[in-house]
């Protein structure tokens, strides 16, 4: 190829590549897409929120309106992000926030109690918490914003605008946010078992033919396991499995796990 003929191409190929590149240029110049926020409470469940006219940032307070306890009931990440844990005596209790990426958080005021580890990642639809109503709140309610570069926007589900109603029972939200994250842990060996409590005796529900990734929901003290050179009384409840498997089985170097509730 000749300098001439290697300028050619070379021109032909920087003009293909502006004519590829203008469009996604174009689609990213606006603000940075909002993820598709869901429902901070579980799937299936109804809820019914509103804006307390003393909250001056773009808030909405929710509490169930499906018969079940507000309180008690997980709160959940509405995106997927890494959560960091926070504690306001006078204010905001315990609470999370969760960073989106490209500028986007989102806020859960008055938790009871925490699920995740500061500066977990969370899944959408992972419970972080539980909803509660610690620091100033005069019942259990999920305290919930959406905020883009620090300040408070109209708070959207899927995309869509929710109202600012003064009071409760006039507008209602059913959570979709049914996803729970995939898993938080991996097992490790072959035939692991998995019984329906935490306790030898309990019948086996299934097996773990090898390393598997699970969904840990909470964990709790039973049976002390010997096996493997480990010793531990610590189990954890597989959320897809539907039982207990001893934590010796868990991939972790900790014989209670982080970030994981006690059932
Ligand atoms: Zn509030």
């Amino acid at each position: 190829m000749s300098p001439r003929q290697r300028l050619l191409v070379l021109a032909a190929l920087l003009l293909a590549l502006l004519g590829l590149t203008t469009p996604a240029q174009a689609g990213e110049s606006g603000a940075a897409a909002a993820p598709n926020f869901k429902a901070p409470y579980p799937c299936g469940q109804q809820w019914t929120y509103s804006h307390h006219s003393a909250e001056v940032r773009r808030a909405l307070d929710f509490i169930r309106s499906d018969g079940g306890s507000t309180a008690g009931t997980p709160t959940l990440a509405s995106a997927a992000g890494t959560a960091y844990r926070y504690y306001q005596a006078g204010g905001a209790g315990n609470y999370i926030v969760i960073d989106h990426g490209s500028g986007w958080k989102t806020y859960y005021f008055h938790l009871a109690s925490f699920s995740v580890a500061n500066g977990a990642g969370v899944a959408q639809g992972q419970e972080i918490g539980i909803t509660g109503s610690t620091g100033n709140s005069s019942g259990a309610h999920i305290h919930y914003e959406q905020l883009l570069n620090g300040v408070g926007q109209d708070i959207r589900i899927n995309g869509s605008p929710l109202a600012y109603p003064g009071s409760y029972h006039q507008y209602y939200l059913t959570s979709d946010n049914c996803g729970g994250g995939s898993s938080n842990f991996r097992t490790w060996g072959s035939d692991v078992a998995v019984r329906a409590d935490a306790y030898l005796s309990s019948p086996l529900v299934t097996r773990l033919g090898g390393p598997t990734a699970v969904y840990v929901e909470c964990q709790k003290q039973g049976d002390t396991v010997n096996a493997e050179g480990y010793s531990n009384n610590w189990w954890s409840k597989l959320r897809d499995q539907g039982g207990f498997v001893s934590n010796i089985y868990i991939d972790h170097p900790d014989a209670k796990l982080p970030g994981v509730p006690d059932c």
